[in-house]
């Protein structure tokens, strides 16, 4: 299936708005010749003070995962020509390594819990998960690792992409080193947005090399479920990667650092899931640290010695312990700035520490919030910010402008896809107190809500929410149970759209839905 792996629909829907729209005038093969244009002469004369050699746009976009795809987009549509330059997949890690692979390998996973919590349905299953059918559907979303379809669509919006390992080289200017060994080099007439994304963490302990640990990467594109799978991290990657592969017929083991699972999540979340994933046969160990690895075969299974003296043996051991910038090897020196560093921005995603408006970080190299949707939206309103400099048009830096990813702060929307899911968005009660926020939890047990007891038998499930005070309106949302991962667009919407408590009161959800928990939330609320 080698169709662009984020999102299929999506890209559907954006080609046939392309066709129609203006954007679409300017497709790749104009462009092309355009490109021969721009392009600086032996003699000199080079247009906007490029060198000789050099290849001129108005925008460099370095990293075309889905972030930098959607500045592109943004910056096609404010009319300004956009090279990409992709070092491995276009579509990033996401499409291939992280947020695409690893649902493909959950969902059957919960399809198959919904249908056994339902009588009547639960009779129909009788068998556990097509291991080999799960792996090959988790190979289609990804395109079998091919990125043709995102490839046509970038010709599509007429960005035109560059093959190859981008590197700053002073201002405005990026080098691109090419597979062939070739060199060709970009400057920017208006901006240089860096998406390069993130890498996995991993610590550097006795052993590791040769134990050759899984990462994010592995965990999401084995083709095998190891017999002994040690998970460290009780993060959103630990825990999910845990729920899959346990379902795919690994022993899991978690090893944890602190007292619980999901610790930026309300305690109620990761207290509820590790019960789960206890019943569903994952052992759960919190507080310990892992020391050093020992794998003395190459193919044999590996040791994992904890701080405390304990060791366990597994055959493959998933290191899901954080991130790191990928900006190692990106020439930051060139401007003055140090490698691997995150690259910090300012609420329109232009890096602080760069003067002038041409040096922009978006994604998850800026480490604003490591999700692709809120990388996405970054890429929409930075983008929009470039595009309203180059046109010379003033900036809307309100909080909630045209030109700002307020939402950063506000509003970031989450969903856990362990089983039962979790979800969240805003602040939680802790993060409130903390802030100095006058605020009311308010909390409800899902499980009492109709729509929650016709999904599932014995539902198990809670939500809370947390209420300024002084404004009446909610600041955070967090849901847990099954099937609650479409319930958190409406948390997101109250949040970020500020809505009072006394309009939420008109807010009615149908009957008999998950939805209901909003009405008991605010009947808790009201007394
Ligand atoms: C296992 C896992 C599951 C996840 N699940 C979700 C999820 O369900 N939902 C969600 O919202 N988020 C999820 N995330 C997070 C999500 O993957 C990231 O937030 C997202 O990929 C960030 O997008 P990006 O474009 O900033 O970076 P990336 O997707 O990392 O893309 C960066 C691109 O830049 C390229 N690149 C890097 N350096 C250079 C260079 N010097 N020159 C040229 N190209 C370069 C890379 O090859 C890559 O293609 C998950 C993460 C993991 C690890």
């Amino acid at each position: 299936m080698p169709c662009a792996p984020s999102a299929p629909v999506e890209w559907t829907l954006r080609n046939a708005r392309r066709r129609m729209g203006p954007v679409s005038q300017n497709n790749a093969a104009e462009y092309n010749s355009a490109s021969e244009y721009n392009t600086a002469s032996q003699d000199g004369t080079a247009p906007d003070g490029a060198a000789p050699g050099e290849e001129v746009f108005d925008v460099i976009v370095v990293g075309a995962g889905p972030v930098g795809e959607n500045v592109a987009d943004r910056t096609r549509a404010a009319g300004l020509t956009t090279a990409v330059v992709e070092s491995e997949l276009v579509g990033g890690e996401c499409s291939y390594w992280a947020c695409i692979p690893s649902k493909a390998l959950l969902r059957p996973a919960a399809a198959l819990a919904d249908a056994r919590a339902v009588a009547g349905a639960e009779q129909a299953v009788t068998g556990g998960l097509d291991v080999a059918a799960v792996l090959a559907r988790r190979d289609g979303f990804t395109g079998n690792w091919k990125d043709d379809g995102q490839v046509d669509w970038l010709d599509s919006i007429g960005a035109v992409l560059f093959r190859g390992h981008g590197r700053l080289a002073g201002e405005r200017l990026v080098e691109v080193q090419t597979p062939e060994g070739g060199r060709r080099r970009l400057r920017a007439r208006h901006a240089v947005a860096v998406c390069t994304g993130t890498g996995a963490l991993v610590p550097k302990l006795p052993g590791v090399a040769e134990a050759r640990p899984w990462t994010s990467r592995e965990a999401t594109s084995a083709h095998k479920a190891p017999g002994r799978l040690a998970v460290v991290g009780g993060g959103v990657v630990g825990v999910e990667m845990a729920t899959a592969w346990n379902a795919l017929g690994s022993e899991v083991t978690m090893l944890i650092r602190g007292s619980g699972l999901l610790p930026r999540m309300e305690p109620f979340v990761g207290e509820l899931i590790a019960e789960s994933l206890a019943e569903a046969g994952v052992k759960v160990r919190t507080e310990v640290n892992v020391a050093s690895l020992d794998r003395p075969a190459a193919d044999g299974p590996v040791t994992v010695l904890l701080d405390d003296g304990q060791s366990l043996v597994a055959d493959e051991v998933l290191f899901a312990v954080g991130r790191t910038p990928k900006t190692g090897d990106l020439g930051l020196e060139s401007i003055g700035l140090q490698p691997g560093s995150w690259l910090n921005v300012d609420d329109t995603c232009r890096v602080q520490a760069v003067e002038g408006d041409w040096l922009y970080a978006f994604g998850d190299v800026n480490s604003r919030a490591l999700l692709t949707h809120q990388g996405k939206y970054q890429a929409r309103m930075g983008g929009a910010a470039i595009g309203a400099i180059a046109q010379g048009k003033p900036l809307d830096t309100r909080p909630w402008g045209a030109h700002v990813a307020t939402a950063d702060r506000l509003a970031v929307p989450q969903v856990v896809f362990s089983e039962p899911e979790a979800a969240s968005v805003g602040m939680t009660a802790d993060e409130a107190q903390r802030a100095g926020l006058r605020v009311r939890v308010v909390d409800y047990d899902l499980g009492r809500v109709s729509g929650a007891s016709l999904y599932a038998d014995g539902y198990r499930g809670r939500a809370r929410m947390i209420v300024d005070l002084d404004r009446e309106v909610l600041l955070g949302v967090t849901f847990v149970g099954a099937g609650i991962g479409e319930l958190v667009h409406s948390a997101t919407v109250a949040v970020a759209g500020e809505v009072p408590i006394e309009r939420l009161w008109h807010v009615v959800p149908s009957f008999p839905t998950m939805s209901e928990v909003w009405l008991r939330l605010l009947e808790t609320y009201r007394g």
